[in-house]
This record gives structure tokens, sequence and C-alpha cells, in this order.
């Protein structure tokens, strides 16, 4: 019987894109399955040239852009692919958070594969795909819970939450018959549930893992400003405080903690935070989830309100938002009393709202990676356009290159694969037992034993 292995066939010397296979004997399950946002990917497909429904698996192999794995993918995906349609060889798929790279390649994945999945995940799931065009295909969804052990053959699966910046999010510890291995999905220790993170990496230590595979967003080189999402709010309270007109933010749409900062601070501010009816309808789906009654639930008299943008029509899910919505009209009277969450893709919004020149907007996302950034580029022309004043405020969902060095030696595992990051080597310039993984790579766990 072969000895357990860990195959890394996604999110190698890039940040998401995750796809780790863990094996042992007969037993095969996979680790998150979401898209690579590398230059690679980009060199085949551009935002208007993508792949075709009828065909996106085999669409995909062409150019080697998901991992040639048989017994994985829907038969509809690969149509006539040249990798054949095998029934399921893979056992069951982990999610550990919904962002899109690591979850957004589910609709390729053979239903006959369970795929287990957080409660609060699969919630945040649904309302994506009833707001967006967003599709994951249909699943035997299997809901895990926090810290409760899940079988599969010899392998066992418990699943610990995570800081990270959409809620929900989970790390694995993954025990084989040869010892355990730690994934850490995506995650911080600077966020609203930094206790969560801290509790993973002692039960992890307390495995004596084998191998421990880590993600290194933020190792390497990074100017990137970066705030604590208490920092954020103090900021965002100084700016609102400052003067009594129009404030403008834009977040990530499922940064549900920056969205509770925004909302807290404008409250605080005697404002309403105004949101679009995508985010309120999340907002609504999730709200149960979160005892606090300062979370924004909207359609309550504290809650935030709805920005209702012109159009020609509305889809039947935004409809229960729109009876006490607010305009451009109701915003451009009286704007000292809102505090707007404005996606980038709503600017022309700006042209109606007609701003005070001077009003705050707070860039509440990273900053780019690159100087010659488009949208970076366009979105500073409409700020510059309407004279507004930039801020940059954002608190990663990652932590820092030292915090992760931190966490490794804490949890002390033999092997240390960073993954999740453009940097792996970062890792082994500060600690011993690191191994840089190959993409495709096949890596047994007792082939370090005795190391
Ligand atoms: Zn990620």
């Amino acid at each position: 019987m072969r000895s357990p292995a860990i195959s890394f066939l996604g999110g190698v010397r890039e940040i998401g894109g995750n796809k780790i296979l863990i094996e042992d004997g007969p037993d095969r399950i996979l680790f998150d399955f979401g898209p690579s946002f590398s230059p690679r990917f980009e060199e085949y497909y551009v935002d208007y040239l993508r792949p075709r429904s009828t065909s996106p698996a085999k669409d995909l192999l062409e150019f080697g852009l998901v991992p040639r794995v048989e017994g994985l993918y829907a038969r509809e995906a690969l149509a006539d692919a040249d990798l054949a349609y095998l029934p399921p060889t893979v056992h069951g798929i982990f999610v550990s958070h919904a962002h899109a790279d690591h979850a957004g390649y589910l609709d390729l994945v053979d239903p006959e594969i369970p795929v287990y999945v957080g409660a609060g995940t699969r919630e945040m799931m649904s309302a994506i795909e009833t707001s967006t065009a967003m599709r994951y295909g249909p699943h035997d969804y299997r809901i895990f819970r926090d810290r409760i052990p899940i079988r599969i053959g010899r392998l066992e699966v418990v699943p610990f939450p995570v800081d990270h910046s959409i809620p929900f999010a989970y790390g694995f510890v993954i025990r084989t018959s040869e010892g355990s291995i730690v994934y850490t999905g995506d995650f911080r220790h600077h966020g609203p549930r930094a206790h969560d993170t801290h509790e993973f990496f002692r039960a992890a230590a307390e495995e004596r893992p084998r191998a421990l595979l880590i993600e290194g967003t933020r190792a390497g080189p990074d100017a990137r400003r970066n705030f604590s999402e208490d920092g954020v709010r103090a900021e965002v309270d100084r700016l609102l405080a400052r003067r009594a007109s129009l404030a403008l933010a834009c977040t990530y749409p499922r940064d549900i903690d920056r969205l509770v900062t925004l909302y807290r601070a404008a409250r605080a501010s005697d404002r309403s935070l105004l949101v679009s009816p995508r985010t309120a309808h999340l907002l609504a789906t999730i709200a149960p989830r979160f005892a606090s009654e300062e979370f924004p639930v909207p359609g309550t008299s504290e809650g935030p309100r709805v920005y209702a943008r012109k159009k020609k029509r509305y889809f039947n899910w935004e409809k229960p938002f729109l009876d006490h919505a607010i305009d451009s009209e109701d915003v451009r009277k009286d704007g000292g009393r809102y505090l707007l969450a404005l996606d980038l893709l709503h600017f022309p919004e700006l042209i109606d709202l007609r701003p005070p020149h001077g009003v705050p907007f707070i860039h509440s996302m990273s900053e780019p990676f690159t100087e010659d950034d488009v949208d970076d580029r366009v979105m500073h022309n409409w700020l510059d356009h309407f004279g507004l004043s930039f801020h940059q405020l954002h608190a990663s969902g990652h932590a820092s290159g030292p915090e992760l060095f931190d966490i490794v030696r804490s949890v002390g595992a033999e092997t240390v694969y960073p993954i999740h990051t453009e940097h792996p080597e970062a890792f082994r310039a500060e600690l011993p037992g690191v191994a840089l993984a190959e993409l495709g790579g096949r890596y047994p766990i007792d082939a370090s034993r005795g190391r």
C-alpha cells in the first residue's frame, strides 16, 4: 500500500488557485478547487475570452490551466476532452472558504463527489449564486462542524475556524495513517476572529504534524500598508468626523468584517451606511449567524440602507430591498447623512451624485501589486475628475511575513510547504525544514522521516 502523500495541483508559486490532493492508500481527498489568477491563465483567457460553458474543463485542460486528474471532473464539463470521464476516484472536496480562488472551480467537479463546507460558507455560496453569474454546480454538500472530525476511509479531517477577510473560513488538520498534515487555508490574526486563528495553531502544534501547508500571501517583499480591523475603524471615524459632507467607500463585496466596520463607523457619526442590493442580499442571508446587534441587517430600523442605481430591470432578489431605497437625488440633497459603499463597477453613479469637491473616498481594499495596474489608473482618473480625496485604509486578510514565520516555529512541523505565495523561498531563508513544492509534484509524507 502506498504511503500517504500530498500532491500540489495548484497554488504553487502563485496567490490563489489552491488545489491540494491528500491520499492515503485508496482514499483521496482534495482541499480547495479554485481558479488560478496567475499571468499564465491570462495568456489564454482574459475578460472577454472565456472557456466555453459547454466544455469548461476541456477548454482549461487544453492549456494545462487545471490539473489532469482522472475521476474528478464532471462528464458535462469534460465534454469530449482527451481526458476521459471516469467515475469518481476523489472521495471528497473540502472548501476552506468562499473566496473564488478556493471555490471557483467546483462547477467543473463531478456532482457525485461530496463537497464539505462550513454552514456559513454554504449560505454565502447560495447568496452568491443567487445574486451573481457565479455557478458552483450541483453537489452533494455535506456541512462540517467546528472541530468535529470527519472520517473518509483512512483519513480524518478536523476543520478549525480561522480569521480571514471573509467569515466562516477554515484551516484543517488531516490525520493520516502516518501522522498529521496541517493545511492552513487563508488566515490572519489581526481581525475580529483572531482568537480562532490562535486556537487553530495551538491545536495544530499539539498534533506534532509531519507536514504544514501554510499560505504565504504576504511573505517576501511587501511594501503595502496594512492596518488591523480596529485600525481601519479608527481612521474611518477620523475621516467621518472631519466634515459633514458625503463620504464614499469601496470594499471587497464579501469582506463582511469591513462592512461591519463601516456600518459601525457610520452609525457613530449619525450616518446611514448605503450598500448595493447585492451586498444587502448577502448581509440579510448571513445575518442570523451573527448574534451581535451591531451587525448590519438590511431592512431593520438601525440597519444599513440600500442605494438603488437606475436600472432598466431589476432581478427578483433585488426587489425586497428597493421599496425604501435611497437614490442619487436623495444623496445629492443630504450627503452628510450617508456613508456610501460604491463598487468600482458602479462609478458612473458619480455623474449623478455630483459629490462636493474634496469628499473622502475610502479605498478599503488591497493596494495594486504593480504600478501599471489598469483598474487603479481608471479609478484614479474618476477620483481626480470629481475631486475626491483618496484614503487607503485596509486590513489584509493575511498574516504578515514575520507573523507567518512565528507561526511555523510554533507549530513545529517536520516539513513546511509554503503555498498560495509568490515567494516560497522567503520561508526557506528564515526557517529550517522548508520544502519548495513543484506544481503537480507528489510528496509522500514518510519520505522525510528521520530527517
Ligand atoms: Zn486565497
